[in-house]
């Protein structure tokens, strides 16, 4: 499956129950929703449509995330 199918299939979990959630690509491995501003990483591959991830990430800038591989060591450092 490419990236950008993910955007056809996944909605954000806190605006799915209101049939809104609809994503966008940003940054080649972030889905950003487009109601409300929270983004999800997408990790070796696998969106991470976690609410707590969302919310990390809310609002945050384009330009001011991090891309996944630093990503994934700024997690596995505090983890
Ligand atoms: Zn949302």
């Amino acid at each position: 499956m490419s990236t950008q199918d993910y955007t056809d299939i996944l909605h954000c979990p806190h605006c799915a129950a209101q049939e809104k959630g609809t994503l966008r690509l940003v940054k080649t491995d972030w889905l950003a929703c487009q109601d409300c501003e929270r983004q999800y990483p997408i990790v070796e591959g696998i969106p991470v449509m976690l609410p707590e991830e969302g919310d990390k990430w809310r609002g945050v800038a384009v330009d001011e995330l991090p891309d996944i591989e630093e990503h994934n060591r700024f997690v596995s450092v505090a983890g």
